[in-house]
């Protein structure tokens, strides 16, 4: 029986995908072979990436002056990626500056990671509320190099409202949890980057959407794997590329376009969410600790007001084991800030999240 998987990442697939790559796995496209089998540098392969980019391309409204990269190492990675390629270093220069908005645990991270390339300038920060917000957007120096935020914020359950206007410094989004969720301006972004595993498929393939004057700036000492123009110029197979990622990514961006791309599942995101806030909204035993106008679409967390604590009691100890006899699971907060959360990617249909609220309605009930 498949579970309604709550998960911040790696989360649920959408059946269809892993029911098609299940038929598909031991001969693709009439190949003979497994994805996992043939290799990247074959006929074979060579259809299976372009049809995820094109589709990545034409999904997601990507202008023609933007590359897409297929990079392993996850998010964390593109925490010194970023740095590394744009941050402007020179031998025997002054370390350059850039802003970094510190909205959770993934963007204090990035900075501290930058933070060896660079001065991270932490220019505002939510930490003082527990980043149960999205602070007003600084202006960055003009000196930047770019300006790094994290879109949507997966631990805590924000989102920023709307984008920070950086005039000509590239502005730099982990659009990790939230890329495809909504339509987005790519424009608007001198570079976006997404570990796969939220809500594209996989663990192991990180999209990385850069514009192309940016490309080609990372100092000679870099290490290959870690530029981007050898990336862009190796059209991401430089090395071995993670080839069963992006052929799940591919199957992945086929399902959504047939169910009418991000317009079709910000509707259909919307709805879910507002459904789950409203249910928290009025109910007198759970509550979201998230500020109105940050919340998130994607992750939503939640607390008792019996225990309103920040670290996991024996009441959400007990609410996550009993949802999860539910078949409804994944619904432990994030380790460091405790409570519950529960995650809607695109692959959730809206009647996980209607379980989700029956199951709270009746412990609510059987603890009153
Ligand atoms: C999960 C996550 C990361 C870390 O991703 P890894 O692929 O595990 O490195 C970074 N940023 C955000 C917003 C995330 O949700």
């Amino acid at each position: 029986m498949r579970v309604y998987n709550f998960a911040p990442g790696p989360s649920t697939l959408p059946l269809p995908v892993l029911e098609r790559a299940a038929a598909e796995m031991t001969d693709v496209n009439g190949t003979g072979q497994s994805v996992m089998e043939m290799s990247h540098r074959s006929g074979a392969f060579k259809p299976i990436i372009e049809k995820a980019e094109a589709l990545l391309r034409e999904l997601m409204g990507i202008p023609a002056n933007y590359r897409v990269l297929f990079v392993q190492g996850g998010g964390s990675l593109q925490f010194s990626m970023v740095p590394l390629n744009l941050g402007g270093i020179e031998p025997g220069a002054p370390k350059k500056k850039a802003t970094y908005v510190e909205t959770g645990i993934w963007s204090k991270k990035a900075a501290e990671e930058a933070s060896k390339y660079l001065d991270a300038v932490t220019r505002a920060s939510s930490k003082d509320r527990a980043y149960s917000y999205i602070p007003v957007a600084p202006a960055p120096a003009p000196d930047d190099a770019y300006y790094h935020i994290t879109l949507n914020n997966t631990i805590v359950g924000t989102k920023w409202p709307s984008l920070p206007e950086t005039g000509a410094i590239p502005l730099v989004a982990d659009i990790s949890s939230c890329i495809l969720s909504e339509p987005l301006d790519i424009s608007r972004f001198g570079l976006v980057y997404a570990g796969a595993q939220k809500n594209l498929g996989p663990a192991g393939t990180t999209v990385v959407i850069v514009r192309e004057d940016l490309i080609g700036r990372a100092p000679s000492w870099t290490p290959a794997l870690l530029r981007y123009d050898i990336y862009a110029a190796e059209g991401s197979m430089y090395n071995t590329p993670p080839c069963y990622g992006i052929y799940i990514i591919g199957l992945v961006l086929e399902w959504l376009k047939a169910l009418g791309g991000p317009v079709a599942m910000a509707k259909l995101n919307h709805e879910k969410a507002d459904l789950f806030y409203a249910y928290l909204d009025n109910s007198s035993f759970f509550r979201s600790p998230v500020e109105k106008s940050s919340r998130s679409l994607m992750n939503i967390p939640f607390v008792s007001t019996i225990t309103d604590s920040g670290h996991r009691g024996e009441l959400e100890t007990r609410f996550v084991k009993e949802a999860e006899a539910q078949g409804l699971v994944n619904l432990a907060g994030h380790r460091l800030v405790g409570g519950m959360r529960a995650s809607f990617y695109n692959a959730m249909p809206i009647e996980g999240v209607k379980a989700l609220i029956a199951f709270m309605e009746k412990f609510e009930k059987s603890e009153k």
